[in-house]
C-alpha cells in the first residue's frame, strides 16, 4: 500500500513529583488524529519494584475521554465523582471529561514490579463537549480468539465483538495478542493505524517493531499482521472537526481554553476536588503569547 505514514513519537517527560518519561506518537507533527483518537502516550516498560512508580497528581481534562490501558503492572485511578479504581491488565479504565472533571493516576502503595501502557485520548465531537462527567470500569470486554492469536476489544466492535464501553463517535481501539498471525476484517469508512507494542509485527510487508506509529489510511477492508507480537490498533470515522488542544483541555476555540484553565486555577466546582490524593493537584502552564488556533486532523 502506497498510502502509509510512519509517525514518529517524541520522547515527553510528564510533569509531577517524580517525572515518568513516555514516547507519543499523537498528536504529531504531520497528523494530529486517527479518527477520533488525538493522543497516544506510550510508557514502560519500566521496572519499579521497590520504588514509587506512576505518580500522576489531580489535574483537569474538558472536551474529551481518556482511556487507560495496561500491558503490566496496576494503576490506581481517582477522580472528582469519587471514583477509586484499580486498573490492570486487559481492563479498561475510560473517563469522560465532558465540561470537567479531574483526576489522578497513582501506582499504589503494593504494586506490581513491572509498569507497562498506553494512556489514549479521545476527542469529543462539539455536540458532546459539554456533556457531563463520567468515570467506567470495564473488566470484561470481549476477547475474540483465532488460530493465529486472539484481539480484545476496548472501544466499538471489530469483527462482530463489541465493546460496552461508551463512544460518542464511530470509533475502535483493540489490542492484537498475535502469535503466527491476523487476518481482521477492516471497515473501509475508517482510518487506521497501528502502534506495536511489543515484538515484531509485518503489517503490508513492512517490519514494525515498538515505538512509531504507522498510519493506515482509510479504504482498507481487511488487516494482516504476521507476529508474534503485541499491536494496538486504532481506527474511527476521519474526525472533520476543528479542535484545539493545549494542555490537558480539548475545546473548540481559544476562549474556551482561557476558560477553562481560570476555572481550574480557581479551584473551581466546574472540576471539583481529587479526595484521597495526598499531595497539591498540578497548576496549568502559562498560557502562549498567541491565540490558539482551531486546526483540523492533518497539519
Ligand atoms: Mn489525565
Amino acid at each position: 500500500m502506497s498510502d502509509v505514514e510512519l509517525l514518529v513519537g517524541r520522547d515527553v517527560v510528564l510533569g509531577g513529583t517524580r517525572a515518568m518519561r513516555v514516547t507519543r506518537t499523537l498528536p504529531h507533527r504531520d497528523r494530529r488524529m486517527v479518527g477520533a483518537w488525538c493522543f497516544v502516550d506510550r510508557y514502560g516498560p519500566e521496572n519499579i519494584a521497590g520504588r514509587t512508580g506512576m505518580v500522576v497528581p489531580p489535574h483537569p481534562h474538558t472536551g474529551l475521554q481518556t482511556v487507560s490501558w495496561l500491558l503490566a503492572g496496576d494503576v490506581l485511578h481517582q477522580d472528582s465523582l469519587g471514583s477509586q479504581q484499580l486498573i490492570r491488565p486487559g481492563q479498561l479504565n475510560l473517563m469522560t471529561a465532558g465540561r470537567g472533571i479531574a483526576h489522578a493516576e497513582v501506582s499504589p502503595a503494593e504494586h506490581e514490579p513491572v509498569l507497562d501502557g498506553v494512556q489514549l485520548w479521545v476527542a469529543l465531537p462539539a455536540a458532546d463537549r459539554w456533556t457531563g462527567p463520567d468515570f467506567g470500569h470495564h473488566g470484561d470486554l470481549p476477547v475474540l480468539t483465532y488460530p493465529g492469536g486472539s484481539v480484545t476489544v476496548i472501544l466499538g466492535e471489530l469483527d462482530g465483538a463489541v465493546s460496552d464501553a461508551r463512544t460518542f463517535t464511530p470509533i475502535v481501539g483493540a489490542e492484537l495478542a498475535v502469535r503466527t498471525g491476523l487476518d481482521l476484517p477492516l471497515r473501509p469508512d475508517f482510518e487506521y493505524a497501528v502502534l506495536v507494542l511489543s515484538g515484531a509485527a509485518t503489517i503490508d510487508g513492512l517490519e514494525l517493531t515498538a515505538g512509531p506509529l504507522l498510519y493506515l489510511g482509510t479504504g482498507r477492508d481487511r488487516l494482516t499482521v504476521a507476529g508474534p507480537a503485541r499491536v494496538l490498533l486504532l481506527g474511527g470515522e476521519p474526525f472533520d472537526e476543528q479542535l484545539v488542544m493545549w494542555w490537558n483541555f480539548v475545546a473548540g476555540d481559544h476562549e474556551e481554553i482561557v476558560q477553562a484553565r481560570a476555572d481550574w486555577a480557581a479551584a473551581d466546582e466546574r472540576f471539583g476536588l481529587v479526595s484521597g490524593y495526598p499531595g497539591d493537584p498540578l497548576p496549568a502552564p502559562a498560557l502562549p503569547g498567541t491565540r490558539l488556533m482551531p486546526r483540523g486532523r492533518r497539519r
